[in-house]
């Protein structure tokens, strides 16, 4: 996998996953009763570009938020690597660690349950330059947590209130503005438009895209809305159940998607990429997402894969190439069948 360009990457994720463990009260451990595991992220590698923006798109629970969370050592990983500007990031200790995040930030999807309701908005916005001692005076902290303020489209004011006097896309703008003023270079995107109003979200997504270009940022954007990552990013990669199963330009993966679940998402937005004046087949997965508890064999895909065949019960497919950059995990690419073609696709029962 390359970045757009070819040069080094800024980020690196390697086999990365993440498994939760719940361990049964001691009662119950005593009866016999084994931990519960659940693998939210299972062996995830990706690269960004600096400068670039990655697109990662799902449905809810399918460990979108947590990827991106283990990325940044929000949750430790189980295993894998993540490797940034060329320094491991897992293995920093706690200090070396609390250096890197002044670089590596994140942007929350729920701004209101992220700012704390008791502090004042340049109370919360100061914060990194205190953790990072990146201000030499209390006049030099507020101005430059006036500065950004004003950067991302609020009052000076703004800085003396509290979280409850703003509407919900200016608590996103406060959120935004705390992620950015240690001037960090890569930030996670985490559905920062889903909790909004739909006018509002075109406002916040014109505010990260100039932010990016201004500040020379790079994101990994997550979100469940498809057009949303066809408007902003460069590149995507699709997650289901912990894995991703489709990645590549956003412009290839958007126009052929090559995995069954990337055509399944496609075919609920035509306004995204038109095919033309044929018809486009609509596809309806059966089912809801599989519980990670106890994630289906083979492909995890199979449950609900309208192009199921017995060979995807059994075998996990792996990873192949079926472009410039662009790569699926599917037994049959090589049929280069789709469901978006209503000539392919099975038909209904
Ligand atoms: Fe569907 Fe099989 Fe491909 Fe999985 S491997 S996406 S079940 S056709």
């Amino acid at each position: 996998m390359s970045t757009a360009d070819g040069d080094a990457p800024l980020l690196s994720v390697e086999g990365l996953s993440k498994t939760y463990v719940s361990r049964p009260g001691f009662v119950a451990r005593m009866a016999g009763t084994p931990d519960t595991r659940v693998q939210a992220v299972s062996d995830v590698s990706l690269q960004i570009g600096r400068g670039e923006i990655l697109g990662l798109i799902g449905e809810s629970g399918c460990g979108k938020s947590t990827l991106g969370r283990t990325i940044l050592r929000l949750h430790e990983p189980t295993t894998g690597r993540v490797t940034f500007d060329g320094t491991d990031v897992t293995a920093l200790d706690p200090a070396a660690m609390k250096a890197m995040r002044r670089r590596m930030q994140i942007i929350f999807q729920d701004p209101y349950a992220s700012l704390n309701p008791r502090r004042t908005v340049g109370d919360i916005i100061g914060l990194p330059l205190r953790l990072h001692r990146l201000a030499t005076s209390e006049a030099e902290l507020r101005d430059r947590v006036t500065e950004i303020v004003e950067r991302v489209g609020l009052k000076a004011r703004a800085v003396d209130l509290y979280p409850h006097q703003f509407s919900g896309g200016q608590r996103q703008r406060i959120g935004i503005a705390r992620a950015l003023v240690s001037h960090p270079e890569f930030i996670v995107c985490d559905e920062p438009v889903s909790a909004l109003d739909v006018s509002i979200q075109a406002q916040i997504v014109q505010l990260l895209l100039d932010l990016k270009r201004d500040m020379g940022l790079t994101y990994l954007f997550i979100s469940h809305d498809i057009s949303v990552i066809g408007y902003m990013a460069d590149r995507v990669a699709v997650m289901y159940l912990g894995e991703i199963v489709e990645q590549g330009p956003v412009e290839r993966v958007l126009s052929d998607p090559r995995h069954p679940y990337t055509q399944s998402l496609m075919s609920a937005v035509p306004e995204v990429h038109p095919q033309g004046p044929h018809k486009r087949g609509r596809v309806r997965l059966t089912g809801d997402l599989p519980s990670p508890l106890n994630p289906p064999s083979g492909c995890k895909f199979h449950t609900r894969c309208p192009l199921a065949i017995d060979a995807c019960r059994k075998v996990t497919p792996a990873t192949e190439g079926v472009g410039p950059g662009h790569s699926a995990a599917c037994h049959r690419l090589s049929e280069r069948l789709s469901l978006l073609d209503p000539d392919d696709a099975p038909a209904a029962p």
